[in-house]
């Protein structure tokens, strides 16, 4: 992450004060907000649930599986590529239709604004399971009842704490960047777009209410809510469970089953252990979709400045638990016959 100013200048023009920014913002959300979170929580849930018998013989079309896988990959990708790596963590620079496209399509997720996502994940890292986490599952011990409890926490009872993460302390960057700012400003449009495309896409499709209709149920409610848990499981499972490749001060991990869902974040031990590396699943064997498609970006152009793994640096922290070397894409790799440092590609 970047390094967010950590004072701001008085207005006294006479005596420039520096005083240190507050992390959390004066005005709690209200409650109005925290009722909206809670509707988009439960309310793609109870869809999930209410799908089962409407899945078999009707109600359920392969228009419906396209929109949604459609929907599902944009809006993850916009997450993971977009809001966490790009936005987050600056692991690479892009161009400014690349990054408005990014801003849109991480919306489409309905996670929040992008400056309130990064602000977040910043304080995440900051902090990562120490006191100042927003969603630490240690939160409250390491016994099994203080685990459960935390677990619940990490993946959706912090979205309820009324306290804001201070966008002015964490991403004064995104702040001064009009484009993006603007984007993130315009949420509740991307959030009707995110809603109402798929049901517009389906009625147009099969020509009927009835299409318009089931897309709107599985394409909008049930990927939204799909997406949801697989990004809250990266804060929980992967703070929790999982292999720990490389050496971490936390207690991020490594959790293979969840890479493809979740384009490559659950890779999430090497993400702690290099936050700007632009590759998360950085061993070989290690599927990370957000990565090939940074790396399509960069060959087009589009993308610069790509912070692929760097061998010499990883090699130093992985803990060789599970003796698996460092896969493709990473800067140099040791040469096997004499120890030589040779490029791996370009
Ligand atoms: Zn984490
Ligand atoms: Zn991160």
């Amino acid at each position: 992450m970047t390094a967010a100013p950590d004072t701001i200048t008085g207005s006294d023009h006479s005596v420039a004060k520096r005083v240190p920014l507050p992390e959390i913002e004066p005005a709690p959300n209200s409650p109005s907000a925290r009722f909206l979170v809670g509707l988009f929580v439960i309310v793609p849930l109870l869809a999930v649930a209410a799908a089962v018998p409407l899945a078999w013989g009707w109600g359920l079309s392969w228009h419906d599986v396209v929109i949604g896988l459609v929907f599902y990959v944009v809006s993850g990708l916009g997450i993971s590529m977009g809001f966490h790596r790009h936005f987050t963590h600056l692991s690479f620079k892009a161009a400014l239709p690349v990054r408005i496209a990014l801003a849109i399509a991480g919306s489409l997720a309905v996670e929040g604004p992008v400056l309130v996502w990064v602000a977040d994940h910043r304080r995440h890292h900051k902090y990562s399971d120490r006191d100042g986490d927003p969603h630490s599952p240690w939160r409250f011990g390491d016994d099994w009842k203080a685990l459960a409890k935390g677990l619940l926490w990490a993946h959706v009872g912090w979205l309820f704490n009324p306290n804001r993460t201070s966008q002015s302390k964490f991403c004064p960057d995104l702040i001064a960047d009009r484009p993006i700012h603007r984007m993130s400003r315009l949420f509740p449009l991307w959030v009707a777009v995110s809603l109402l495309g798929p049901a517009l896409i389906g009625g147009l499709w099969a020509w009927s209410w009835t299409g318009a209709l089931t897309a709107f149920f599985w394409a909008s409610l049930v990927r939204i809510a799909l997406l949801h848990h697989v990004t809250w499981s990266i804060n929980s499972v992967c703070h929790t469970f999982g292999n720990e490749d490389f050496e971490v001060r936390d207690k991020s991990r490594n959790v293979a089953w969840l890479a493809i869902p979740s384009f490559g974040e659950s890779w999430h031990n090497l993400h702690h252990a290099d936050p700007t590396c632009a590759r998360h699943g950085a061993l070989r064997g290690q599927i990370d979709i957000s990565a090939r498609v940074i790396r399509w970006t960069e060959r087009l152009g589009m993308a610069w400045d790509v912070r692929w793994p760097d061998q010499p640096r990883l090699a130093a922290k992985l803990t060789g638990l599970r003796n698996k070397p460092l896969g493709a894409m990473t800067r140099q790799r040791l040469d096997k016959s004499g120890g030589r440092v040779t490029p791996l590609w370009r």
